[in-house]
């Protein structure tokens, strides 16, 4: 994590970034459905798709589920995002 003082409560309480543990959205595999880039919930580990692709599914499980931070799943990005703050760290 950056040293930046301004990290919302969610993204300053992350301690251990929780990795993928699969390479594809749970919900498109069920579907069948295309994504574009995968999420992966830091509350509960799911990985989903970003807002770029078609179901966002990303988004919707952190709006119904209340999990606020999401980090990026691919390959060589090192970043969180926090829903409900709009914000951004890399770590
Ligand atoms: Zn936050
Ligand atoms: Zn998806
Ligand atoms: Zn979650």
């Amino acid at each position: 994590m950056t040293e930046k003082q301004s990290l919302c409560e969610h993204l300053a309480a992350i301690t251990s970034i929780t990795r993928p543990q699969r390479h594809e959205c749970e919900e498109c595999v069920k579907t069948g459905s295309r994504w574009v880039h995968l999420r992966t919930c830091q509350a509960c580990g799911v990985t989903l798709c970003c807002d770029s692709s078609p179901n966002r599914h990303a988004s919707a499980h952190a709006r119904a589920s209340g999990h606020p931070v999401i980090a990026s799943a691919e390959l060589g990005e090192r970043w969180l995002y926090c829903y409900p703050d709009s914000e951004t760290a890399e770590y």
